[in-house]
Parts: C-alpha cells; structure tokens; sequence
C-alpha cells in the first residue's frame, strides 16, 4: 500500500525475515554506539615489499552483539551507510586507532571513510578537530576511499580532501580496478596511494590478463608519483609476482591477518627482534 496503488507483491516470508532482521541490526547498532561496548577495531599491517617489515596499519571495524554475535562489516557498515549511523561509527573507528597506535611513532594508520561520511559539510574540520584533541600527528593518517565515492563527490567534498592533503593527511584510492574510470581520477583527483583490489591479486598469477593489468597499473602509478599498495596477497608466488610488478607496500593473510592490538604489539615485538 505504501507504494500506491494497482500495484500487488508477492508476500515472501523470507524477504521479511531480511527486513526484520535489519531493523533488529540497526537498533543494535546504535546502542552499541550510544555505550561504546561491542564495537572495536582490528588491525591489519601493510608491509614494505622489499623486506617485509611492517610500516603501517589499517584499521578495520569490528562488532560483537551480545545477541546477533560478531556481525562482519560486509554486513554493517552498509546498514550504517543506510541509516547514517556510519557518521559517528566512522568518527568513533577514527578516535581508537588514533588513540590506540598513537604510541607507535613509525606506523602510519589507514582508515577507511566512506562515501556518506566525505559528504558531510565539516567533514575535514572534523578529522582535524579529532587528530587535534588526540595529538596525533596528521602525516601518520591515511584516508581510504574507493574510487566510486570520490568520483561521486562534490566540489566542496573535493575541496575537504585537498584540505586535509593540505594537513599532511594521505588519501589512498581504495579497491582500486573495481569501479569506474579509473585513469581519469588519478589525473584529475590528487591521491596519494592506489590500493589494487584483490580481485585481481587473487587471480595475478593464473590469469594473464589480470597480471598485466596489474604490471600495469603499478607502472602507471609510479610514473604519477604514487604508492602502489596490494591488498589480499594469500600465497608467496603472488607476492613475489607483486614486487617484481613494482608494488611498494603489501597486505594480505600472506603477512598476518586482522590483529587485535594486543596480538598486533606481540607482533611488532617479534619481529623488531629478528
Ligand atoms: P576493505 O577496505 O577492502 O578491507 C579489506 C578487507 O579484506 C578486510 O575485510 C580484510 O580483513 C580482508 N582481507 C585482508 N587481507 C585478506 C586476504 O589476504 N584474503 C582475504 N580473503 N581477505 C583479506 P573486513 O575486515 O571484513 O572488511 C570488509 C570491508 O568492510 C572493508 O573492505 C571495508 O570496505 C569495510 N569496512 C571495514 N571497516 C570499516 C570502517 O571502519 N569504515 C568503513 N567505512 N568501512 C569499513
Ligand atoms: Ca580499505
Ligand atoms: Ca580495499
Ligand atoms: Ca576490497
């Protein structure tokens, strides 16, 4: 009826399942925002090709309800993006890898913004007002932001990110090859980094295609200044594939999973060491 009128569905008992089911999540969602329990951050290190060593996290969001158990991302951060719970979910990610890698000096901190966030009007004042009242320095932040949302955005959006690139903040093109012109953005749009999607790491050493797409825009990318960064390396051969393609940092399960920051200091440790 809500649709207006000649119109009829089919009843899916299924379909309300979802529907119930979302509306549960969401409600969820926004006590654990209002407490602060249950939600937190993981972090995964991005290695330097030549030698492995870790220079940088990202920080991605992770959420345990007592009653929906641990729920993925892949699920939630579109229900937030839907009901605009991902302002301050994107805002309360940022504060706790600030606060919590503030003491590693040489890790820089990757995270991920998306599109509903860029499109607020004091976006860039609020990241500065953050890094700010949590002193940390702006040249240790990257912004990850796939290629959709930026081309997508609005002068004034635009002019937010040059601003904070302004600051020393790092804007990284994320799940780079998966959406739409690509090439034009990197001429047009001042990035710092491309994050090549793991779609295509996954399949660089099986289909010849895809390795040369990605010799490519590695090529491409340095040729532009750029850091080229390969996300989901699983295997050795697709590592060594990706250094010899001229990638400069790596990330995947090949290097370490997601880590809490407890196991990512035991990590740092173990390694410093060698
Ligand atoms: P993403 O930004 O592309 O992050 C990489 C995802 O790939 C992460 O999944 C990570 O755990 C996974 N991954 C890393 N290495 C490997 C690998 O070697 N193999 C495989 N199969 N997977 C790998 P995760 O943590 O489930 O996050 C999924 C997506 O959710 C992220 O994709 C990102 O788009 C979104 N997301 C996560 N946290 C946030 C956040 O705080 N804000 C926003 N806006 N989005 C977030
Ligand atoms: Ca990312
Ligand atoms: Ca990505
Ligand atoms: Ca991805």
């Amino acid at each position: 009826k809500r649709m207006g009128k000649n119109r009829y569905c089919i009843y899916s008992e299924l379909l309300d399942a979802g529907w119930v089911r979302k509306r549960k999540m969401k409600k969820a969602l926004a006590m654990a925002l209002l407490s602060g329990q249950g939600l937190d951050c993981a972090y995964q290190p991005l290695v330097l090709a030549q030698d492995g060593k870790i220079i940088g996290v990202e920080a991605l969001a992770r959420w345990e309800d007592p009653e929906l158990g641990s729920v993925s991302p892949v699920q939630f951060i579109p229900l937030a993006e839907e009901c605009g719970l991902i302002v301050p979910l994107g805002k309360f990610i940022l504060r706790r890898a600030c606060q919590e890698m503030l003491p590693w000096h040489d890790l820089s901190v990757s995270v991920n913004i998306s599109p509903v966030q860029l499109c607020e009007s004091d976006f860039a004042s609020m990241i500065l007002q953050l890094l700010a009242k949590e002193e940390f320095p702006p040249h240790r932040l990257e912004l990850e932001l796939t290629e959709t949302a930026i081309m997508n955005s609005d002068t004034h959006s635009k002019e937010q990110l040059s601003l904070l690139r302004q600051h020393g903040i790092r804007i990284a093109l994320d799940d780079f090859g998966t959406g739409y012109s690509s090439l034009s953005l990197l001429k047009d749009i001042m990035v710092d980094s491309v994050k090549i999607d793991r779609s295509f790491v996954q399949f660089v050493t099986q289909l010849e295609g895809t390795a040369a797409i990605v010799t490519a825009v590695s090529c491409l990318g340095h040729q532009l200044g750029l850091q080229v960064i390969a996300e989901g390396v699983e295997t050795g051969e697709q590592r060594d594939f990706l250094i010899d393609a001229g990638c400069s940092q790596l990330q995947g399960y090949l290097f370490s999973r997601p880590l809490t920051k407890e196991k990512l200091a035991q990590l740092i440790a173990t390694t410093d060491k060698d």
